[in-house]
């Protein structure tokens, strides 16, 4: 009951076609107690924490102790919640009983520890980390300093899965890193499909859940995914905390991201014995609190009613999507032609307005309307270059307690920016 709280009108205006929503609902009040209310729809970037999940850091606060190393009653709590954490967030993925849950400070954090435990012969890379150009930074740069391949992704996902097919066939590959879902468009990789193909050409897969993990429900069993990374700042918790859950042969035998107190076995002047586990890479005092309202927001998520959840986003983001068409001069930017706009696409929709440059559009939607979205290249700049968007573009993201009445703002705030210029 808790958790359907969390939703608001729009939640509910989802569960009907838009055309039986009445005018009174999308009508809602945009003023409230003299303010205008702030239309959030920067989701992408960073989701506002739920309310559960506030109440539980304040839950937990007074028994706030360095873990692992007291015997102290409170520092006793504080390594049961963080230990416990690493199981709700395995079951939240779906993470095999043996895989590794190592919690880190976001999913950048990640995916580099995970570029330091690629496996290697007598010194040697055992082959490529495989990746397409549709990938944000985080997903792209960790792969630049080890042995790597890149390459572009087709105008269609049906397209790109034959692309990688090709590149796998003709090299060596150990690791294909490929997004969840993109940060740029929203749009959602068939990652079932990409697990089947690295492995059908004995490569282990990483998903960058970032996007993903906070739209869909997540099965790494199921799905045959080896590694998964995510942020705790994008699912509805506060900033701080990430983390990556996978195969442990790999993380056990790699380097240890960060050296230090509580990631050894035994240490000596003249050298170290690593330890292995979570802690070979959890250096030094961790993030107790991040990493136990990272989980707790993970329960929130899972405890939403599937369909709902979805219908709820797929509401909003059709009605913006809709609405952007018919406004003069934007253009809603995709990178497949084959993406199913209603299955295969996340809270995030990517555009622009001929004319005008992005930051002026997204300062003036701020100033003028009070609506907050992205504007820029994404941390993703060889995508915008290849979709020729060189100098950026704007983006409107979405999720769990987001309203009709934003988007319908930011849809105004473009309509009065067409009639009336800036
Ligand atoms: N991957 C994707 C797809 C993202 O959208 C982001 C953040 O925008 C990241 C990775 C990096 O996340 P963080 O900044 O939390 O490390």
């Amino acid at each position: 009951a808790k958790a359907a709280a969390l939703f608001n009108d729009a939640a509910v205006i989802a569960g009907r076609p838009l055309s039986a929503v009445t005018g009174a609902e999308i009508q809602a009040p945009l003023i409230q107690g003299g303010h205008i209310r702030y239309a959030n729809l920067d989701y992408g970037a960073s989701a506002p924490a739920l309310s559960v999940v506030s109440a539980y850091l304040n839950e937990i606060l007074p028994f706030y102790a360095s873990v692992h190393r007291g015997a102290g009653y409170a520092s006793q709590i504080s390594t049961s919640v963080y230990e416990n954490a690493r199981d709700i967030v395995r079951d939240f993925v779906g993470g095999r009983p043996d895989d590794s849950v190592i919690f880190t400070r976001n999913t950048t954090d990640s995916l580099n520890l995970l570029a330091g435990c690629l496996p290697a012969t007598d010194g040697r890379p055992n082959g490529d980390v495989l990746y397409l150009d549709i990938e944000h930074h985080a997903n792209l740069l960790p792969w630049q300093g080890v042995p790597h391949r890149s390459v572009v992704a087709a105008d269609t996902i049906v397209g790109t899965l034959e692309v990688l097919r090709a590149e796998l066939e003709q090299r060596n590959v150990s690791l294909l890193a490929v997004t969840g879902a993109s940060n740029v468009t929203g749009e959602i990789l068939p990652i079932r499909a990409l697990a089947a193909l690295a492995h059908e050409y004995g490569a282990r897969i990483v998903v960058d859940a970032a996007q993903l993990a906070p739209h869909r429900r997540i099965n790494i069993s199921t799905d045959d995914v080896d590694y998964l990374a995510f942020s705790g700042h994008k699912l509805y918790a506060p900033f701080g905390s990430g983390v990556l859950v996978g195969r442990t042969d790999w993380l056990d035998a790699g380097t240890p991201h960060l050296a230090g107190g509580g990631a050894v076995r035994e240490a000596r002047l003249d050298g170290v014995s690593w330890a292995t586990g979570p802690a070979r890479h959890e250096g030094g005092s961790p993030n107790v609190l991040g990493a136990a309202t990272l989980a707790r927001a993970t329960q929130v998520i899972a405890s939403l009613d599937h369909d709902r959840w979805h219908a709820h986003e797929a509401a909003i983001r059709s009605f913006l999507v809709e609405g952007l068409g018919k406004i003069d001069g934007v253009t809603v930017h995709q990178i497949f032609s084959d993406t199913d706009a209603e299955t295969g696409t996340i809270g995030v929709v990517n555009f622009s307005v001929a004319g005008y440059d992005a930051g002026l559009v997204a300062a003036y939607l701020s100033a003028e309307h009070g609506v907050g979205l992205r504007d820029g290249r994404f941390c993703a700049h060889p995508l915008l270059k290849r979709l020729g968007l060189p100098s950026g573009s704007l983006r409107a993201s979405f999720g769990v307690g987001s309203r009709l009445e934003d988007v319908q703002r930011l849809l105004a705030g473009l309509e009065q920016l067409r009639r009336t210029g800036l």
